[in-house]
């Protein structure tokens, strides 16, 4: 780390601490040249998510964008939106383990699950928006494949 006085490397941490549960590390540093004191801060970085849509354009991961979809879906469902958020923080990790980029199928798809873990309503209306049904016949297919797996 360089001084941000002098510009000299030659600089040593003589503190460091945890802060934010652990989410953060913040260090005292001082600078052997000039004895400048400052701090750093060192926070897990999280990768930037790329959707790839199903056009081939790769659009940044708006998890805004997903949760409204969410909850459009759980809308007057008894359903503890904390655990919602819960699931979605591990769906996120798992995407930005992968790779960069996480197509959006992959992206529906999960959710799905996640939903029909929690609620069947929810899972059902979610699919009638992401899978985009063309027609009411197609909707039907879907809905009796639900009821009846083969
Ligand atoms: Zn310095």
């Amino acid at each position: 780390m360089i001084c941000p006085k002098c510009n000299s490397s030659n600089t040593r941490v003589i503190d460091s601490r945890d802060t934010q549960n652990g989410r953060e590390v913040r260090r005292r540093r001082v600078c052997e040249s000039c004895e400048n004191r400052f701090t750093t801060f060192e926070r897990c970085a999280r990768p930037k998510l790329l959707i790839e849509k199903k056009d081939g354009f790769l659009e940044p991961y708006d998890r805004e964008k997903v949760e409204s979809g969410i909850w459009r879906s759980l809308k007057k469902r008894n359903i503890n939106p904390e655990s919602i958020k819960f699931d979605l923080d591990s769906l996120e990790d798992k995407w930005g383990k992968t790779n960069a980029e996480v197509s959006s199928n992959t992206i529906g798809d999960d959710i799905m699950s996640m939903l029909l873990n929690h609620d069947e309503v929810a899972y059902i209306r979610y699919a009638s928006i992401y899978k985009d049904f063309k027609s009411i016949e197609e909707f039907e297919v879907f809905i009796k494949q639900f009821c009846n797996p083969e």
